[in-house]
């Protein structure tokens, strides 16, 4: 990603072949602000719709990204280097089963919902959910269609408008989505093309969403951004979602599956050339079975195929950013450096990082405390489970865990004492695609989640309507005016019946008075 020289464009580039694939401009605040009006004034509409509707109409938006599903995995894959695989089925595959699982769920998750009461016997209480109005989502690069495509999905069926901006090294995947969006819209026309606005360029573009008056934000991407983001948040007084960065620990035990857990870790750790968020980058493993494990590991990982992310048949493709791959190499020197041993991978070539597997390391090196968003996975032999919990909670971050353990109660019981917004027992990074479940980091991994029905509950306003439906022949409350001795009384009886002891205790005592 360059700027032109009149600084009003960013130049987008291939990561693999670095080929110029086009260029988006840098909205300014006073766009910025035209674009979240234009939203506004066609949330109305929208938000006014019964779920039902907004749902089936949502169905318009699906089936056209479906139909478009192969050009949108070659444009991912070419901005971004993932391969092929990866930008079908981590990020287009997703979207698709989000919209489809919200579609048929969200009428039921949003419905009012009746609050049970205890003393106001003779009153009722509910909640219904009231869209928040305009959502701003500010995306990262490393799933540039999921993630703004994905959150920008749950706002609108919580009956929001959105401002997406998304990351400036993968811009054109989210204007080529508004574009199939405006088409869905011909095809729909409950949608409408201002309820999905785009609006690309820097940092500071983002920080002009906040300040032109969205309701809600939702952030993806790292922590230092994400504090400048709440700031932004609080001064406003808005809520937001903030998804964070991760330094995600996996635990093995010496009773383990190690063909699966093996062919998991290689996985978890080198997909998306380690550039997911939820990627394992340090493995906690029984001294007992890590020298077998990581020589599954290393044969796994010499049978990867690295090379150009748009031919089907590799595994690995580019890294999407120069900055990055340099962080990986910094942190690849200092554990070599420290006496790590790399057992297979090593220096990247380019954009492209082997994956490299390093055993020999101990905790508290730079490799288990900071993100490396890179293909590096290292290996730290632990003497039984209680030392591997405990290091791996000794961490600032808590976006996911991992448990690779035979036995099924003992998995349990760890995976219950791992400090991570998720953890996955014998498996790895993919809870992001079951849009039923919560995506959520703990510590300084996040605030809120996306995806799950509270989720999309965190979308909207819940309000609260209380009022007295029975008893409609008294005409005033005890606790109304006038007070009076006898009701001050009354009061210290009805404390003794309704709330001192259990029910027996309180039955016999109000047969004595
Ligand atoms: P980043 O924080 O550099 O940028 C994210 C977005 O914020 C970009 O669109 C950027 O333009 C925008 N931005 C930057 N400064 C801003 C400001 N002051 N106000 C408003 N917007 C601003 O992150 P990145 O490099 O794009 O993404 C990588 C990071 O994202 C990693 O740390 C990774 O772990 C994290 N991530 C987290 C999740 C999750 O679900 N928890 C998922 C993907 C990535």
């Amino acid at each position: 990603m360059t700027l032109t020289e009149s600084q009003n464009k960013i130049r987008v580039f291939s990561p693999a072949s670095g080929e110029l694939l086009g260029e988006a401009p840098v909205t300014d605040e006073v766009a910025v602000r035209a674009a979240v009006a234009r939203a506004r004034a066609a949330q109305t509409a929208w938000g006014a719709l019964p779920v039902r509707q907004r749902c089936k109409a949502m169905r318009a938006f699906r089936t056209t990204l479906a139909h478009h599903g192969e050009a949108l995995a070659e444009a991912i894959s070419r901005e971004n280097g993932k391969p092929l695989q990866e930008a079908l089925s981590h990020d287009l595959v997703p979207v698709l089963d989000l919209l489809a699982w919200f579609e048929s769920r969200a009428p039921r998750i949003l419905a009012p919902q009746k609050l049970p009461l205890h003393f106001l016997l003779h009153r009722s209480s509910y909640l219904h959910c009231v869209p928040r109005g305009v959502v701003g989502v500010i995306g990262p690069w490393n799933f540039p269609l999921s993630i703004p495509v994905g959150d920008a999905s749950m706002a609108l069926f919580a009956g929001n408008a959105v401002v997406v901006k998304p990351s400036e090294f993968t811009p054109l995947i989210v204007m080529r989505v508004k574009a199939l969006w405006d088409e869905a819209c011909r095809l729909d026309p409950r949608l409408t093309p201002d309820l999905f606005q785009v609006v690309t360029g820097l940092g500071q573009t983002g920080a002009a969403v906040i300040r032109a008056g969205v309701d809600q934000v939702m952030f993806t991407g790292s922590v230092p951004t994400g504090r400048k983001i709440a700031l932004a948040c609080a001064e406003r007084l808005i809520p937001c979602v903030l998804e964070l960065g991760g330094i995600n620990p996996a635990i093995v035990t010496a009773d383990a599956d190690l063909d699966r857990t093996a062919h998991a870790l290689v996985w978890g750790g080198f997909a998306n050339s380690g550039q997911v968020c939820a990627s394992v980058s340090r493995v906690y493993v029984d001294r007992r079975v890590a020298a077998p494990l990581t020589d599954k590991m290393v044969k796994i990982i010499e049978g990867l195929r690295q090379g150009d992310p748009l031919d089907a048949a590799q595994d690995m493709g580019a890294m999407t950013t120069a900055a990055q791959v340099e962080i990986g190499r910094e942190i690849l020197a200092d554990t070599v450096a420290q006496g790590g041993r790399v057992r297979t991978g090593g220096e990247p070539n380019g954009r492209h990082f082997p994956p490299t597997l390093i055993d020999r390391v101990q905790h508290g090196w730079r490799i288990t405390r900071d993100e490396s968003f890179s293909p590096l996975l290292a290996v730290i032999e632990v003497d039984g489970e209680d030392e591997a919990v405990r290091l791996a909670n000794d961490s600032d971050k808590g976006l996911m865990a991992y448990v690779f353990c035979g036995n099924r109660a003992k998995a349990k019981a760890m995976a219950e004492r791992m400090q991570a917004g998720t953890t996955m027992v014998n498996c790895c990074l993919d809870t992001h695609a079951a849009a039923g479940t919560p995506w959520q980091g703990v510590k300084e991994s996040g605030l809120g989640q996306v995806h799950s029905a509270q989720g999309l509950r965190d979308l909207t306003q819940v309000r609260h309507v209380h009022g007295r439906n029975r008893l409609p022949w008294f005409k005033h409350e005890l606790w109304w005016f006038p007070y009076s001795p006898q009701a001050y009384r009354a009061w210290l009886r009805v404390i003794g019946i309704a709330w001192s002891g259990g029910w027996l205790d309180r039955l016999l005592r109000s047969l004595k008075r």
